[in-house]
């Protein structure tokens, strides 16, 4: 039976690399030892963080560019805290579009001065603040590309002189954008690079080593540059299967290749949520996510038939986020263009229906 995974977080991986990982627990490069019973430090396992870090540094058009790739604990949450504890000396600005901006905003306030440069909380995150300037003084000017929740993506990198701190959790390897623009992207594997457990920071050498305050080590960038992301015991399954999704963006064309079926999917998804009546879009047309579709029915007494067809047609995690309410489809990397159009002829036969 095939389930059409629309999860926004953890979500859809390649099936092969789901195998490759299992593979992997049973008996890790036929040394007859699963993956997870080996030391971290052996060559088995020295190779697989090598060749991620060098895969992610590759798929992102940053290598030979003075850029650290490094795979990290705490999620991207944990991130919020260390760029502001690594970066932040005088100020930082941070562009607020959601949920998890706020949160990263917040945090940074405990260590300095952390100013908000633009919001959309106004509408309820529904858009991307535009036409606001970004003070040349900062330390740096962190945007959240893809609002999960919402359904908003940044379609323009803002242009500054500012060191640009990014959280990418929801959209990295899905679009190719100039990636050297920013001093440090930070990305939680489990959206669209692995599994739960390990977050990716990307990190231009020279934005480190400017704050006056102490670090202790498990957060200090540098420390983890120093031990190639070796200083504690590293996730070992979640780097692994992250590997091998970088390994099979790679073999499929890398981000290039991915980002031109992304766009159809997404195309199509709202597509087929403009032109039936029974629904409506949540985010501003020009700042819809090609990762996040959130929408809603414009009459919610179609919402139990709606949801029957959408459980009849195996179609899971759906469901939009409390703070948006409606449906969320998100269609990761991994999602195949068959389960977007299941979902839209869903969507169709209820206008059939009703
Ligand atoms: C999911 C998500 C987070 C939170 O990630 P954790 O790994 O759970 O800390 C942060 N930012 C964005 C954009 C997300 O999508």
């Amino acid at each position: 039976m095939k389930v059409h995974n629309f999860s926004a977080g953890p979500s859809i991986l390649p099936n092969s690399v789901i195998k490759e990982a299992s593979n992997g627990i049973l008996n890790i490069n036929n040394s007859g030892l699963s993956l997870l019973e080996i030391s971290h430090r052996s060559k088995d396992f020295m190779d697989i963080m090598d060749k991620a870090t060098c895969l992610a540094l590759k798929l992102l058009d940053l290598e030979n560019k003075g850029y650290k790739a490094l795979f990290l604990q705490g999620g991207a949450s944990n991130q919020f805290l260390m760029t502001a504890y690594n970066l932040l000396e005088n100020k930082a600005g941070y562009l607020n579009t959601g949920v998890w901006s706020t949160k990263a905003l917040k945090e940074a306030k405990l260590f300095g001065e952390a100013v908000e440069i633009a919001s959309s909380k106004d509408k309820n995150f529904n858009y991307i603040p535009k036409g606001y300037s970004i003070d040349s003084d900062l330390d740096y000017f962190h945007i959240t590309t893809n609002n999960t929740i919402f359904g908003t993506q940044i379609k323009e990198i803002p242009n500054t002189s500012v060191n640009l701190v990014c959280d990418m959790s929801s959209d990295i390897f899905s679009r190719k954008i100039d990636f050297s623009k920013f001093g440090l992207i930070y990305a939680g594997a489990q959206k669209n690079m692995g599994p739960a457990g390990t977050t990716l920071v990307v990190i231009k050498e020279d934005v480190l080593g400017k704050v006056s305050r102490k670090i202790p080590s498990m957060l200090d960038y540098q420390m983890h540059i120093d031990k190639e992301s070796m200083f504690n015991t590293p996730p070992v399954f979640a780097v692994y299967t992250s590997m091998l999704t970088l390994e099979w963006l790679d073999k499929n064309g890398g981000i290039k290749s991915i980002e031109s079926k992304n766009n159809e999917k997404a195309e199509l998804l709202y597509n087929a949520i403009d032109n039936n009546e029974l629904f409506k879009g949540f985010a501003a047309k020009e700042d819809r996510s090609s990762m996040n579709a959130t929408f809603n029915l414009v009459n919610q007494d179609h919402k139990e038939v709606f949801d029957k067809l959408s459980k009849e047609a195996n179609i899971n995690g759906i469901n939009g986020h409390r703070s948006v309410g409606g449906y969320r489809a998100s269609i990761y990397n991994a999602l195949e263009i068959e389960s977007v159009k299941v979902l839209v002829e869903v969507m169709n036969e209820l206008k059939r229906k009703v």
